[in-house]
């Protein structure tokens, strides 16, 4: 696998100020297939002045050329989609066609929405006896996960570059490489230097010192609660602009009247992918106490077809986080139903697909974020219960509704407290906002709504 030794900033791959390296491991077979700079906080400071020089004159272009340096950037990414899927496969261990789909074939839509955002957005309106203008909130640290390592770079660094931004990438230590590959992207769709800066590193230092860094306007953040509670200290202590995306516990709600197997299936399909590790999975399933065995039986069957198939999780560290949720489901009481907290393979970071059902609402499975491939299944006895097993967990990023009448999905979904629900297996929209309500976050990410985010309003009075 190709890796630079340097890193990216002021529009060329420049050595680190240190010599620490970040070892890059394949999660299928925990072979090293790479090498990286491991940033620090004077690299982080060399990065943060080469975007704060290039923010006058990339803040002053015309939204048609930012808008042209996109398109542009789209382009490289779908003739570069064969080896962004490989790249990701390496180094997070996805299976290709998840990642020639999911990983390369999303970030080309972003940026493609992006494009057009800039070429369309109203940059300047009229308020009565005001003009107000839509500026650029000026330079962006972005710090983020390795789960979906292309698209959470291109859903920050897109609609920073539409709205006028400069920005400093602080990637996650375990995907680098997709990272570096963005970067070479970037380069070559002639964006000018100093616009976007890469810094490869360790989280508690080179994205602690982006965070904390005083030149950066705005601290652009996808990853843990744990870490974003940080991150947003940090900021709120320096009036600084923060927008945070975090954890997930989502639920998957069927009520009585919907298709069972298809919202089950749907369900199991929808945890299993990407190994569990998605944000907004539907991880606590929710069925009506008369359908309940029913809906387990078809679970067990669907998440048992996916044996090793799904690939698996990214790190060693991951997997045992993962096996000790499975561990500790099973001292609470829960009943295991498929899979279990043993390896699916002897090599590789593997964790066998697990239905856990007889979950209940405090249990710690039902209440914190796994981010593996594990289903809880839980039963409500009336929809007021649903509702209030649905809203009882600290985070409200995602969720499902099924039901027999897409109206009745609606109402129900409309009393959820999240930020996004899918009715009756409703698609995902790049262009529709993307963020969590309670402590899954602040703010907004994708299409016009995650452009606001990057842009501040004068208003000039005449
Ligand atoms: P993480 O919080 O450990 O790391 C995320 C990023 O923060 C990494 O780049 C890491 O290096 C950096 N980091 C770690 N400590 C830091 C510190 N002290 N200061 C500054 N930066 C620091 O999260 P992760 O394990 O990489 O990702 C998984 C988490 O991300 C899950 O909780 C998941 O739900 C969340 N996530 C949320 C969304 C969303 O859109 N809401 C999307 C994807 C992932």
């Amino acid at each position: 696998m190709k890796s630079h030794d340097g890193l990216y900033i002021d529009g060329a791959w420049r050595p680190a100020a240190g010599r620490d390296v970040i070892e890059v491991v394949n999660p299928v077979d925990e072979q090293v297939i790479g090498r990286v700079p491991a940033g620090t906080a004077e690299d982080v400071d060399t990065a943060v002045r080469a975007a704060r020089a290039a923010l006058p004159a990339w803040a002053a272009t015309p939204p048609a050329e930012r808008a042209a340096r996109l398109t542009a950037l789209r382009d490289v990414l779908v003739a570069r989609k064969d080896e962004i899927a490989e790249t990701v496969t390496a180094e997070l261990g996805a299976p290709l066609p998840f990642s020639q789909t999911v990983h390369a074939g999303v970030p080309i839509a972003v940026a493609g929405s992006y494009a057009e955002l800039a070429a369309t957005h109203v940059f300047e309106e009229r308020v009565g006896n005001s003009t107000v203008h839509h500026e650029p909130v000026g330079v962006v640290g972005a710090i983020t996960p390795w789960n979906y390592p292309l698209h959470q770079i291109v859903a920050k660094v897109a609609p920073a570059l539409a709205a006028g931004c400069t920005i400093v990438v602080k990637p996650a230590e375990d995907t680098p490489l997709t990272a570096q590959l963005f970067a070479e992207a970037v380069h070559e769709a002639g964006v000018p230097a100093g616009v976007f800066n890469l810094v490869t590193g360790l989280g508690p230092v080179a994205g602690q010192a982006l965070a904390e860094h005083p030149d950066v306007d705005l601290v652009s953040f996808t990853g843990s609660t744990a870490v974003g509670r940080k991150i947003g200290t940090v900021a709120g202590a320096a009036v600084k602009k923060v927008a945070l995306e975090l954890g997930g516990k989502s639920a998957n709600v069927i009520l009585p009247s919907a298709d069972l197997a298809k919202a089950v299936n749907v369900g199991v399909a929808n945890v299993m992918s990407n190994s569990g590790q998605t944000c907004s999975a539907w991880t606590r399933m929710l069925v009506h106490t008369d359908r309940y065995e029913e809906a387990v039986e078809l679970a067990a069957a669907a998440a048992a077809k996916y044996g090793d198939r799904i690939g698996p999780v990214v790190s060693a560290r991951q997997q045992a986080r993962v096996r000790g949720y499975i561990e500790q489901g099973l001292a609470e009481g829960a009943r295991l139903v498929v899979g279990g907290a043993e390896p699916a393979r002897e090599t590789g970071y593997f964790v066998s697909p697990t239905v856990f059902a007889d979950v209940t609402p405090e249990m710690t499975i039902a209440q914190e974020e796994i981010f593996g491939p594990v289903l809880t299944i839980l039963r409500y006895a009336d929809e007021e219960d649903a509702l209030r097993i649905a809203n009882g967990t600290v985070y409200g990023l995602a969720g499902a509704v099924w039901a027999g009448d897409e109206t009745e999905a609606v109402a129900f979904a409309r009393r959820m407290d999240t930020g996004q629900v899918d009715i009756n297996g409703g698609r995902f929209n790049p262009s529709a906002p993307f963020g969590g309500y309670k402590q899954s976050g602040v703010g907004r990410e994708l299409g016009a709504h995650g452009l606001a985010e990057y842009l501040q309003t004068k208003s000039l009075q005449f």
